[in-house]
């Protein structure tokens, strides 16, 4: 399953999984968005399972979960991508407890929700004697550095590292492994309004060694690869993938 499936990362990772055979059930709130991306991963042949589902509300997420183990049998893996961007526009003596709040619900409360659900689930099959499972945040590079105006973002993605290093740490004993992926800049609708400024354009592409911003394509093939047996010994790691920008 692929909170945010339908759109940006989340979908560049669904198409991903689809293509390696895996099923897939892709989360979102948006209805239209969710039915054309059901539409496009089917025409690739992939067997997929849409969910509407605000991953911010606890019962609808337990809800939709159960909903997908009811359709697939189980679920081997869990990414928790869906989130809010930080916009960079207010400065931190200006950022309101309800902004604040709200950045941690989107980013930092659904992974807790869907990981809770997902490890539920996947401790409940070791113990019948099935262990294994793959839970895998959608972090992001913004963790790793101070950006002005986005502490609140920022803040929300470490917490995420912090939340799979400990459930790698927890959860090894039932064969589950927990990691997150942290994108670097990226070409989707979250980061649309930021590309459009020059200025921003102009002082960080030259900053990126490959010289050119992520795709959602970027992020498929780690997806597969932490879905597959190849990374049954990976865990509690958090994979930077940023087209080099982290290294230099
Ligand atoms: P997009 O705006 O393209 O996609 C966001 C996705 O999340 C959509 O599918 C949206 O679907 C879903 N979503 C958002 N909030 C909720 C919610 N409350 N419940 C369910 N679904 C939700 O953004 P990206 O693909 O860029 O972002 C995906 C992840 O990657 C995010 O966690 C982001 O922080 C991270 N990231 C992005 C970077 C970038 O430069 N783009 C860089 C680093 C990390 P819907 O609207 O239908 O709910």
């Amino acid at each position: 399953m692929v909170t945010g499936g339908n759109a940006g990362i989340g979908l560049g990772i669904a198409r991903a999984l689809c293509d390696a055979g895996c099923a897939v059930s892709i989360w979102g709130r948006n209805p239209e968005r969710t039915a054309r991306a059901e539409q496009e991963l089917r025409s690739r042949g992939g067997e997929v399972h849409p969910r509407i589902c605000d991953v911010t509300d606890r019962d609808a997420v337990e809800r939709a979960f159960g909903e997908t183990v009811q359709r697939f049998g189980r679920v081997d893996g869990c990414f928790a991508n869906a989130g809010a961007g930080g916009g960079g526009r207010t400065s931190f003596i200006e950022r309101t407890p309800e902004e604040w709040r709200a950045m941690f619900a989107a980013n930092l409360d659904s992974a807790f929700h869907v990981f809770q659900a997902a490890a539920r689930h996947m401790v409940a099959n070791a113990e019948a004697g099935k262990p294994g499972g793959r839970l895998v945040a959608v972090s992001s590079m913004g963790a790793l550095f101070g950006v002005a105006r986005n502490e609140h973002y920022g803040a929300s993605k470490s917490a995420m590292n912090a939340l799979v290093r400990a459930l790698g740490v927890e959860l090894a004993r039932y064969g589950i492994t927990a990691n997150a992926i942290l994108p670097g800049y990226s070409a989707t609708e979250m980061a649309a309004e930021l590309f459009a400024n020059e200025k921003f354009e102009k002082a960080v592409k030259p900053r990126i060694p490959m010289r050119r911003y992520g795709t959602p394509e970027d992020y498929g093939g780690i997806a597969v690869y932490f879905m597959s047996d190849a990374s049954a010994y990976h865990t509690a790691d958090c994979v930077v993938i940023d087209g080099g920008y982290s290294a230099c």
